[in-house]
């Protein structure tokens, strides 16, 4: 059984990718994950499958890395680790710029002294490695409303440290195609929704605060826009850009959900009111809390290429997407009220 390097796996999407894709036995993986305040191993639910194996340690450590390359000569790596939330960058930018920047080139670095003998020639038993970058639509900047979607094709421009941090990522990642012939594919993805992410965002909050009948923060005036995918089809399309994207090349993923914040809490709490009717209404305990500085105005992603030319396409509507998700955390919520 060839052996994938997953980075990250202990975070929400990561782990969200090993419980679909562990289980179906076709490949060892390899979690490295430092488990920041972001990682969490009870995310996992693979965790006793014997194609699993879970490593504590950091993309920063290019000691641990030699030895890990060395020891599983892994056939792919899918890097997911990195510090994710905007408003951490904005107060402590200098992890993201180690982990997301550093940690990301010393991967591609020890992927590369693993895989090719040289520039633009693959190590004999090396020919079907592949370098999975994940990133965001973020890289691209800010969109007005009547301005069209991100494409692949869209300029960087990226206006918050994290963006920069996986802007620059993307750009080094790049470059080990463009100057060594390295088998790098780059995801740009939509925000993403569902079990496992972390309280600090913004739809798990949303639920929470709802949940607890606390007030639901919302900045500005909630008219900021996202497009958002359910975390599942996203990882469904890393899987199919890891094995069937061309190397070099950068696939935008999206769900086609373009939401408004307010959107998003009212629509949670119109279900709640239906899936908990003693408590509602909900909508009631929205609150308007000061804007994020330098808070992008929209983001949208056009996701053709990878839809015509991959065949990937999301399963999910924002609709029944979120319908799952709040049951997931009422689920979740409901345990911990009775543990
Ligand atoms: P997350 O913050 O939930 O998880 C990140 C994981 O990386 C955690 O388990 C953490 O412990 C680990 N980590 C952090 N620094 C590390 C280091 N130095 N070494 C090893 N592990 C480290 O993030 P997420 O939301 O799952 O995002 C995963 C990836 O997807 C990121 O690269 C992010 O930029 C990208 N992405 C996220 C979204 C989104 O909406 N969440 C959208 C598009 C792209």
């Amino acid at each position: 059984m060839k052996t994938v390097l997953v980075t990250g796996g202990a975070g929400f999407i990561g782990s969200n990718f090993l419980n679909l894709f562990v289980p179906k036995k076709e490949y060892h993986f390899v979690n490295l994950d430092k488990l920041t305040y972001a990682g969490d191993l009870n995310n996992l639910e693979i965790s006793d499958h014997d194609n699993y194996t879970f490593i504590e340690g950091d993309i920063c450590d290019v000691k641990l890395l030699e030895d890990l390359f060395s020891k599983y000569k892994f056939e792919k790596v899918i890097h997911f680790a990195a510090e994710s939330h905007v408003d951490n960058s904005i107060t402590n930018p200098d992890a993201f710029i180690k982990t997301n920047i550093t940690g990301t080139f010393n991967l591609l670095h020890q992927a590369y002294s693993l895989w090719m003998e040289s520039p633009f020639k693959f190590r004999k038993g090396f020919e079907n490695t592949r370098f999975l970058h994940v990133s965001t639509d973020e890289v691209y900047g800010t969109l007005e409303d009547d301005e069209s979607l991100f494409t692949e094709e869209t300029p960087y421009a990226p206006n918050s440290p994290y963006s920069a941090s996986k802007a620059s990522s993307d750009m080094i990642a790049r470059s080990y195609f463009h100057t060594y012939g390295f088998p790098v594919i780059t995801t740009n993805c939509s925000n993403n929704y569902g079990p496992h992410q972390h309280d600090e965002k913004l739809i798990p909050t949303i639920i929470r605060k709802a949940i607890q009948k606390k007030a639901i923060p919302i900045y500005g005036d909630g008219k900021n826009v996202r497009d958002w995918l359910y975390v599942d089809d996203h990882c469904k399309g890393i899987n199919i850009a890891i094995h069937k994207g061309e190397f070099g090349e950068t696939y935008n993923i999206g769900g086609k959900n373009e939401r408004q914040n307010i959107y998003i809490a009212t629509k949670i709490c119109d279900i709640l009111d239906e899936l908990r009717p003693e408590q509602a209404p909900h909508k009631e305990l929205i609150d308007y809390v000061t804007d994020r500085p330098g808070h992008d105005f929209r983001y949208a992603i056009d996701a053709s290429k990878i839809e015509s030319e991959l065949g990937w396409k999301a399963d999910e509507t924002f609709e029944t997407g979120i319908k799952k998700t709040i049951k997931w955390y009422l689920d979740k919520y409901n345990q911990l009220v009775n543990s």
